[in-house]
């Protein structure tokens, strides 16, 4: 849909948090009747609703009263050929890898295979109010493709590459460097910085990348500006004591990507359930963010992330959901899930609405180098919404009717909505995603 060329001010409660809440106090923004008005796909201005339409009284206003704006949500790590795997319980890493994973990416091979699930993978997203992501694509360039045009087709801002390896994984999925090398580059020229892609260089990890195919990555980041760089560290206690073997030279896990330059401030690397404080402090020097996924790391009991440490290190943190590792696509259960796990986590961060609300969209915003354009409803920002209502006769409608505090009504919005709440998804101000009871609206 083409957004009103004189611009639109939408009328509902706003939450936003334009500041860090681990940094500053007075984080959370919240209008209880909010305005947002967008022109040219941009946050013109947000705040109480009678002062912008006292400020723009020529714009139309779309009232949305009855439910919730929020900024779009950032997932900052999630796995493209995983879609069908979600739910495979009871398994370890490496083990979850070998009998879920890595069958189910075999299958990626089969190209109308790929477009099917890259469909339904970047509906999933945005119909959970995903509006950027940073994803894992496939070990085959025609697959990774498929992601990146179904992405595109739907407005969806993301950043993804071909997950390149060469060893321990299945034959199937390993390239040589120079396929990988090739490949990627051809990737690259066809995808990077078209539209709201961006092109993620993503060896898989340090186990199933040999030297040389990590040197492949460093030239590629050193060969084409403005790529990002994705990959998995310090996930699983046996995963950690593998790369040990393989990289006798290395101190530690990250000391192997430092060694190829890959540990740097286009980096999202996901998980650092177990670092040690040297690599915390390393990791914070070179501005790699670091992708938490609460889901993932309890359903495969990798352990409980220590938020605490990396943030007074000062380490950059967002969340992801790593499907399928994780639990499903909503970023708003993610939220509720880091705080579950830091109430039981030893010395775990007392997490509230607005730490919650940060960590689901400008922190991801940030940790993707997208700090300017998205995660908030500042002025001047890409107008990338999620509008939420949740049904009249759920629990949340319920909750909701009580008139709690702002910060009330978001905490229950993380703890009680999902998907059937999500109406109405922007990405520039423009629909991308329309739930079928908002259409009867
Ligand atoms: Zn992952």
């Amino acid at each position: 849909m083409i957004p009103s060329p004189g611009g639109e001010l939408l009328r509902a409660p706003l939450f936003h948090t334009p500041r860090n809440p681990f940094r500053e106090s007075s984080a959370l923004e919240s209008y209880a009747d909010g305005g947002l008005l967008i022109r040219a796909g941009r946050v013109a201005t947000c705040g109480d609703y009678t002062s912008v339409r006292d400020a723009y009284p020529e714009v139309p206003t779309v009232d949305l009263r009855g439910g919730f704006l929020l900024p779009g949500f950032v997932d900052t790590h999630i796995h493209f050929p995983q879609l069908r795997v979600l739910g495979g319980l009871g398994r370890s890493l490496l083990d979850w890898l070998e009998h879920c994973a890595l069958p189910e990416e075999a299958r990626m091979a089969d190209h109308s295979h790929a477009c099917r699930v890259a469909r339904a993978f970047v509906h999933a997203m945005v119909s959970h109010g995903t509006t950027t992501a940073l994803v894992f694509g496939a070990h085959f360039a025609p697959a990774t493709a498929a992601l990146f045009e179904a992405a595109d087709a739907a407005g969806l801002r993301i950043a993804a590459g071909q997950v390149v390896s060469d060893r321990l994984l299945r034959p199937e999925l390993h390239q040589t460097p120079q396929r990988a090398y090739r490949e990627s580059n051809l990737l690259i020229e066809r995808f990077h910085r078209r539209g709201r892609l961006t092109y993620a260089v993503t060896p898989r990890f340090a186990m199933s990348a040999s030297e040389a195919m990590l040197e492949v990555c460093q030239t590629l980041l050193r060969e084409h500006p403005g790529l990002l760089f994705q990959t998995h560290l310090n996930e699983n206690v046996q995963e950690i004591e593998q790369v040990a073997r393989l990289f006798p030279w290395a101190a530690d896990y990250l000391a192997v990507y430092e060694r190829f330059g890959l540990s740097q401030p286009n980096a999202v690397m996901a998980h650092d359930v177990h670092p040690t404080a040297s690599q915390l402090d390393r990791l914070a020097a070179s501005g790699t963010a670091i992708a938490h996924c609460p889901s993932s790391n309890a359903a495969l009991g990798s352990g409980l992330f220590p938020l605490k440490r990396h943030i007074d290190a000062r380490v950059r943190c967002a969340l992801g959901t790593d499907v399928g590792g994780g639990i499903g696509f909503g970023m708003l259960k993610e939220g509720l899930q880091a705080y579950l796990l830091q109430r039981v986590a030893p010395g775990g961060v007392l997490l509230d609405a607005a730490h919650l609300l940060y960590l689901t969209t400008l922190a991801g915003a940030e940790a993707l180098g997208l700090g300017d354009e998205t995660g908030d409803f500042r002025a001047g920002k890409s107008a990338d919404l999620v509008y939420l209502r949740p049904p009249a006769d759920s629990p949340l409608a319920a909750v909701l009717e009580r008139d709690p505090s702002p910060e009330q009504a978001l905490a229950a919005i993380f703890t009680l909505a999902g998907a059937e709440s999500v109406r109405e998804v922007r990405v520039e101000g423009s629909i991308v995603y329309r739930s079928a009871s908002t259409e009867k609206r």
